[in-house]
C-alpha cells in the first residue's frame, strides 16, 4: 500500500509522513491539506545532483523542474541542494529569484513567453532562456541589446520520440506547440540564425520527451538523436555546441503495482548512452543537464481530507465525498490519472470495499478517483491521497471559490506550514 518510503504506519494504527501522525496533522492544520515531506525532497534532489557527479565526471547539473511544486520553501531547499531550477512562467521566476536564488542556475522554459517575462529573465541574467520559436529569438536579441546584455539560450527541439505515457502529456512528437522540429530542418535552421543573432548566446540544445515515463528506452534514444544533431551542426557550421539538456519526465509510483526503476539506473544508462555517442560521432562530451520535477516531490506528497457524506447507489456504486477535489486536485479530471487512496484512521484496516471518491465541486466530473480500493469509511473519517506531491498545489484553483489548502512540510516528526490556506478574503482581494 506504501507508495514512497516516507509514509508508515503508527502503532495507533494512523498513517503517518516524515514521522508525523496524519491524523494530527488534519486536527492540527485542518482539511484539506497537503503535506510533503522534506527528507524525501531532498534525498531526491541529492540522488540526481549526486549521479550527475557519478556518471558526467561532474559536468552536468541537475535542474529541479518546478513547474511541478514552487513555493519559495522548495526554492530555498533547491538553493541549499545545489541544483537548478526550471520556471515556466513570470511567477515561478518571481518566487525563485524571491528568495535571492542564483540567476545562472535559472532555466526558463515556455512556448510563449510574454514580452515582460523576457524583460525579466534578461534583466536578471537567467543563465539559460529556452527559446521555443524564431520569433522568439528576435524578440529576446532585441532586448537584449536594449539591455546591453548578452542572454543564454539553449533550443528547445522535438526529437520525434513516442515517450510511452498519456497522450495528453506527450510534447516530443512533431505535432506539439513546443520547440524547433528536427526532421523538417527547422532546427538547423533555427542553429544558424542564432549563430548570427547578436546579443544571444547559444549554449546548447534542449529536448524533453514526456512525462511520467517507465522506460529507460525513450529517453536513450532522445540522447542518441539529439548528438546526431550536434554533429550535424558541427559538420555543417564548424560550430561545437556545449551543452545537452536532456530534459525530466521520469516516472513516480502513484499505484502499488507499478514499480519505476531507482532514479539512478536512468542517469546512468543514458550517460553511457552519451558517451558513447559523443566518442562514435567524434564530437566532444557536453555539459549535460536533466529537468526532473515530478520524481523529485511527488511520492513525498500526500493530501489529507475528511470525509462528509458517503452515499450508497445500489448495484452502482458508493460515493465517498471529501471536503476538497478538483480544486485542489484536477488530474483525475484532466486525465484519468490514477492514485491509491488510504483511511489515515483506520490505515491498519482491510481495504475491503470499491467506492469512487468525490470531490464537493458543482461537477460531475470532480472525482478524484472511481472503483478504487477503500477500507469502510463513514463521516468524519480522515482520507489521505498518495503521491499528491507533484501537480496538485501548483495545479489548484479557486474554482467554486474555494480557498487553496495549505502546504505543510514535514520532517523528522515536526511540521510546519510553508504555504498558508487561503482566506475567503484573498479569494475575493481582487473584486472591484
Ligand atoms: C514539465 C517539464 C519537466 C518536468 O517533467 P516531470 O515529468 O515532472 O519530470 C521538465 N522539463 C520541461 C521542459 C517540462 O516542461
Amino acid at each position: 500500500m506504501y507508495v514512497s518510503d516516507c509514509i508508515d504506519i503508527n502503532s495507533a494504527g494512523h498513517l503517518t509522513i516524515g514521522g508525523c501522525d496524519t491524523v494530527e496533522l488534519a486536527k492540527e492544520f485542518g482539511t484539506p491539506v497537503y503535506v510533503i515531506d522534506e527528507n524525501e525532497i531532498r534525498k531526491n534532489l541529492r540522488t540526481f545532483r549526486d549521479s550527475m557527479n557519478e556518471y558526467y565526471g561532474g559536468n552536468g547539473l541537475a535542474v529541479y523542474a518546478s513547474k511541478a511544486f514552487n513555493c519559495k520553501e522548495m526554492c530555498r531547499i533547491c538553493a541549499q541542494e545545489g541544483t537548478g531550477i526550471d520556471v515556466v512562467s513570470g511567477g515561478e521566476l518571481y518566487t525563485a529569484l524571491s528568495v535571492g536564488f542564483p540567476a545562472e542556475n535559472i532555466v526558463f522554459h515556455g512556448n510563449n513567453k510574454t514580452y515582460s517575462e523576457l524583460c525579466t529573465a534578461v534583466e536578471n541574467g537567467v543563465g539559460r532562456i529556452v527559446v521555443d520559436n524564431i520569433d522568439e529569438l528576435e524578440t529576446l536579441s532585441r532586448i537584449a541589446a536594449e539591455k546591453g546584455k548578452t542572454a543564454g539560450i539553449m533550443f528547445r527541439i522535438k526529437p520525434g520520440i513516442d515517450a510511452h505515457t498519456h497522450d495528453f502529456i506527450k510534447t516530443g512528437q512533431i505535432d506539439s506547440k513546443f520547440g524547433f522540429a528536427l526532421e523538417t530542418g527547422e532546427a538547423m535552421e533555427a542553429v544558424k540564425k542564432a549563430l548570427s543573432t547578436p546579443n544571444v548566446k547559444l549554449r546548447g540544445l534542449h529536448c524533453h520527451i514526456g512525462s511520467q515515463i517507465f522506460d529507460i528506452d525513450p529517453f536513450e534514444l532522445a540522447a542518441k538523436v539529439m548528438l546526431e544533431l550536434f554533429k550535424a551542426i558541427k559538420d555543417e557550421t564548424g560550430v561545437e555546441l556545449e551543452e545537452l539538456n536532456l530534459g525530466g519526465g521520469f516516472g513516480i509510483k502513484y499505484l502499488e503495482s507499478e514499480c519505476p526503476k531507482p532514479y539512478g539506473e536512468y542517469m546512468k544508462n543514458v550517460s553511457a548512452v552519451v558517451r558513447e555517442y559523443c566518442n562514435k560521432l567524434g564530437i566532444k562530451m557536453p555539459f549535460v543537464l536533466i529537468e526532473p520535477g515530478r520524481s523529485v516531490v511527488g511520492a513525498a506528497g500526500i493530501t489529507l481530507y475528511t470525509v462528509g457524506s458517503v452515499k450508497n447507489i445500489p448495484d452502482i456504486r458508493t460515493y465517498v465525498s471529501i471536503d476538497g477535489g478538483m480544486a485542489d486536485n484536477p488530474r483525475y479530471a484532466l486525465y484519468r490519472a490514477d492514485y491509491e487512496i488510504v483511511c489515515a484512521n483506520k490505515a491498519n484496516e482491510d481495504r475491503s470495499e470499491i467506492v469512487t471518491v468525490a470531490g464537493k465541486c458543482c461537477e460531475s466530473g470532480d472525482l478524484i478517483q472511481e472503483n478504487t480500493k477503500l477500507q469502510k469509511v463513514e463521516r468524519g473519517d480522515i482520507l489521505a491521497v498518495l503521491s499528491t506531491g507533484a501537480y496538485n498545489y501548483s495545479m489548484a484553483s479557486n474554482y467554486n471559490r474555494i480557498p487553496r489548502p495549505p502546504v505543510v512540510m514535514v520532517k523528522d516528526g515536526e511540521a510546519r506550514t510553508v504555504v498558508k490556506r487561503e482566506t475567503y478574503e484573498q479569494v475575493s482581494a481582487n473584486d472591484i
